[in-house]
């Protein structure tokens, strides 16, 4: 999954280190990323590399590390911080030192593993950021705590923390057969499984039996945790569940979400060369016969 980078690994203890011309930046612009393509294959520049190409660089909000690796972020729009960082890359030097801007969409398509897994985790950081720079009880900026990761109001004594919305994935079997289901409206094609964001009041199984059932209109029963996985780039945390169908085996979909649900047997399943998500892996675990199932 896209967390696994062993025997690579991620600290995110918050400190301030002192910056160094090998730190990793991570500037976003909207839903994209600023990298460097070095032989055909994709980087994020360094602080050594955006000074060589003359850019106007400050970036000094710390995110993590990966190994020795560090990470910091930055942003094109000087609005977007209270702390200033910003980089100007629209000098003639930068564009001769190959950066560009992708989509996150193209990314996760075409850089390596553990690069995916920083860019999405420096991604939900950058959002918490960018959506925190005001306070949501008095309205004033806010500014970054020296010592954790915070964001304090100094008008009204207002702290605000990362935040990580829950949301659950759910396989749900019978037998031989598992329930897939794809998406109405969205770009993604392939089979999913059933996913849906926890409400306020309700725990993470509640969530698996009220999603399938308004999902697919199916009961279900033996809830049994699988895996989890963060989702850096919807600010999530996914929680997998396996599940067994409860009574009738009858589909009734949501049209507003999906475009179809069917049980599709294990000697059916395919489209399970993607070894980055949590549901690949639950239609893997399952097509494996795996002894948890
Ligand atoms: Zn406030």
């Amino acid at each position: 999954m896209i967390q696994d980078i062993e025997p690579k690994r991620l600290c995110n203890q918050y400190q301030l280190p002192k910056q160094n011309r090998n730190d990793y930046i991570a500037v976003f612009s909207g839903n994209q990323i600023l990298i460097k393509e070095t032989n055909g294959r994709l980087e994020l520049p360094k602080r050594a590399d955006m000074e060589a190409a003359g850019c106007a660089l400050h970036a000094d909000t710390y995110l993590f590390c990966i190994d020795d690796d560090r990470y910091f972020l930055c942003s094109e729009d000087a609005e977007e911080w209270k702390t200033g960082n910003k980089v100007d890359i629209s000098n003639d030097r930068a564009a001769a030192a190959d950066f560009r801007r992708i989509s996150m969409r193209q990314f996760r398509e075409e850089a390596d593993h553990e690069l995916c897994f920083a860019v999405y985790t420096a991604y939900h950081l950058y959002q918490w950021y960018k959506n925190n720079r005001f306070c949501g009880c008095c309205g004033s900026r806010t500014v970054p705590d020296k010592k954790e990761r915070m964001l304090f109001c100094a008008k009204c004594g207002n702290q605000i923390y990362p935040s990580i919305a829950p949301a659950v994935i759910a396989a749900v079997t019978n037998g031989d057969s598992i329930l897939l289901t794809k998406y109405a409206n969205r770009e993604y094609k392939r089979y999913a499984l059933i996913a849906g964001f926890t409400e306020i009041g309700e725990t993470a199984e509640d969530t698996v039996r009220r999603e399938v059932m308004e999902e697919t209109g199916i009961r279900v029963k033996n809830i049994r945790y699988y895996k989890s996985q963060p989702w850096g780039i919807d600010g999530n945390l996914l929680l997998g569940y396996f599940a067994e169908l409860d009574g009738s085996d009858r589909i009734s979909i949501d049209e507003n979400e999906l475009s179809c649900a069917e049980w599709v047997r294990r000697d059916q399943l395919k489209d399970m060369d993607d070894s980055f998500s949590l549901t690949r892996e639950m239609m893997r675990v399952f097509y494996e016969k795996y002894d948890s199932v």
